[in-house]
């Protein structure tokens, strides 16, 4: 052990105290005779001293040593110095006085510099991940993943839960992405996919009998990737036979408040979290993954609008569309480059425009409005009345700024909402401290895919729709609302679930409804049908992901990127294995695989 002192657990009851440490990454400063030198390890960092009268050795160690050195010191642990104390680090109390010093290894000069957090280019980054992590934020949000993890096993083993692994080489089990295939040595033309979730294998598992299973599983879907996403992310995977919903949600309620408190205290949580129901999350924030941290409700204004004289909200209402706004409290003054900074960011979020409306902060009160205290660009189409209306159902007073988007549906809730999220950060209304959670519930069970004109399922076609709902299939699919949940925190979906069809005429009457033959079905799916013949208890689960809420946890990071180790780029590179890569002719031989040439 060349370590006896841990460098980051330095505290001053350790004064006298004699031992080693060793680490890399020193921060050098000449201070007359002296050399400080801050050592890096795993745990953090401290201060060691090199004074020539007390070992010339260690001093000219000392000297020699360069950015990302590896060495081992001896020496001893002392207060230090009054007026020379570093408040800002935990080990600030104390330091090291060296004995002796070794340098166990040397180091080029990184091609970045490492106390510069953040600043280097990513690519660079990812192609020296090595180095990267080891900046102080990246080791932290690793660390701090390990916690996240840690705490979810045990939590869910003092609940009884068997943690159980499925696995990698499988066949399709599908979540609306691309599969990933891996080719068959054995068995030429034949091939594995690899799971997008272990879906299917975790209701096997409840048919066997393990009433309560997780894994922390990794999903991969080939899918076009953002800054929150990658072709393969870790899920806390989770199953639970005899459940209905508030089973699977108070769970994951209490799995959640108690981790953050443990591993994240700094982060705040409202508890408990609110059930809200999917139709009235849409009419409210337009989206269902709203963030909660602040009101700026959207109002639906579609009748108001009916009578306008204004054409841009009467047309949209008489083509069959909505109209939809907010108040942003306080932006009546905006100037007419603001306002028209606020059309052009609805506009690339797919509006056709956006009506501001601003009433006048020298308006007494709303009863005795008149147009004189009204600016917006269609002012002359409007009525008192209609503004009026307008303001009583956004809840604007006189100061606010109405924000108004008329459309078809969808178009209006991902403009209206991502102006709302906009309006909030600028306002300065979403606390970065608080994580604001809800669970959304009562999804639609299909969405309809006007594309391809033909039904989907919202989540998976494995999810029950409410018992009452079934006969709907035949005659209104569209309003059948599934037993399916998600949860989302600060405008984004942490987790998604369902309770699930456990009966097989059943699961076949929704495969046969989404288009599936008997025979698609059996080669598809037999394996999970064949199951539910065989006294397949109810059950349910989740899976909340783990790169997402350790991102949020982490309150710092800028990209899911920066809580996984070795991550690929958007492009799904991995720099630094520099892969995908082709391969020697000879294993495609093996495989019976022949690439066509690029177009
Ligand atoms: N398999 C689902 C998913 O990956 C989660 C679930 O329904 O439990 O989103």
């Amino acid at each position: 052990m060349q370590k006896t002192i841990s460098c980051g657990g330095l505290r001053p009851e350790h004064d006298g105290q004699e031992g080693g440490l060793a680490g890399g990454g020193p921060r050098r400063r000449d201070h007359g005779g002296l050399v400080f030198s801050a050592r890096r390890a795993a745990d953090g960092v401290a201060q060691v001293v090199f004074h020539p009268e007390d070992s010339a050795e260690a001093h000219g160690v000392a000297e020699s040593l360069r950015s990302e050195w590896v060495v081992s010191v001896t020496g001893i642990v002392r207060k230090r110095p009054a007026g020379a104390e570093n408040p800002n680090i935990p080990t600030g109390a104390v330091e090291v006085l060296a004995r002796a010093a070794q340098v166990l290894n040397e180091s080029k000069t990184p091609p970045f510099d490492l106390t510069q957090e953040g600043q280097a280019d990513e690519l660079l980054r990812l192609r020296y991940r090595y180095l990267d992590l080891r900046t102080a934020s990246m080791h932290d949000n690793i660390v701090l993943r390990h916690r996240v993890v840690a705490y979810i096993r045990r939590f869910l083993d003092d609940r009884g839960f068997v943690e159980i692994e499925t696995p990698i080489l499988i066949k399709a089990t599908p979540e609306g992405a691309r599969d990933f295939l891996v080719p068959s040595r054995l068995h030429p033309g034949a091939f594995y996919a690899l799971p997008q979730s272990p879906q299917q294998l975790k209701q096997l598992l409840m048919v066997a009998g393990f009433e309560r299973y997780f894994q922390i599983a990794r999903c991969f879907r080939d899918e076009d990737l953002r800054g929150d996403r990658q072709f393969e992310h870790t899920q806390l995977d989770l199953e639970m036979s005899f459940v209905d919903e508030e089973d699977v949600l108070g769970l994951i309620e209490e799995l959640y408040t108690r981790m953050i408190a443990e591993v994240a205290p700094e982060r705040r949580v409202l508890s408990p979290f609110p059930r809200l129901r999917y139709d009235d999350v849409m009419e409210r924030y337009g989206t269902d993954k709203p963030d909660l941290r602040f009101g700026l409700e959207l109002a639906d204004l579609t009748e108001l609008a009916r009578a306008s004289e204004a054409q841009a909200l009467r047309g949209a209402v008489e083509a069959g569309g909505i109209v939809k706004g907010f108040a942003a409290p306080g932006c009546a003054g905006y100037s007419r480059r603001q306002t028209d900074e606020l059309t052009a960011f609805a506009q690339t979020r797919g509006a056709r425009g956006l009506l501001p409306i601003a009433i006048d902060g020298a308006a007494t009160s709303l009863d005795t409005l008149t147009m004189e205290h009204v600016r917006s660009p269609l002012a002359r189409f409007l009525t008192p009345d209609e503004v009026k209306g307008f303001a009583e159902r956004t809840g604007a007073a006189p100061g606010d700024l109405i924000l108004i988007a008329a459309g078809d549906a969808p178009t209006v809730n991902t403009a209206l909402s991502q102006l709302r999220n906009e309006m909030g950060r600028r306002l300065g209304l979403a606390d970065p401290n608080l994580l604001a959670f809800a669970f959304v519930t009562d999804f639609p069970l299909f969405e309809w895919d006007a594309e391809e004109e033909t039904w989907l399922p919202s989540h998976h076609l494995f999810t029950a729709p409410r018992e009452e709902h079934w006969p709907l299939l035949e005659s209104d699919p569209g309003a059948i609302r599934a037993r399916h949940y998600d949860l989302v925190a600060n405008g984004m979906e942490l987790a998604s679930g369902s309770i699930r069809i456990h009966n097989r005429e059943r699961q076949e009457r929704v495969m046969r409804f989404l288009g599936y033959t008997a025979e698609q079905m059996e080669e598809r799916f037999g394996q999970l049908l064949g199951a539910l013949e065989y006294g397949a208890p109810p059950h349910g689960g989740i899976a909340p992901g783990i790169d997402r809420l350790v991102m949020l946890l982490a309150g710092r990071a800028e990209s899911i990127r920066d809580v996984i180790a070795f991550p690929k780029t958007q492009t799904g590179v991995d720099p630094l294995f520099r892969t995908p890569a082709p391969v020697p002719p000879a294993q495609l031989d093996e495989l019976g695989i022949a690439v066509a040439p690029a177009e």
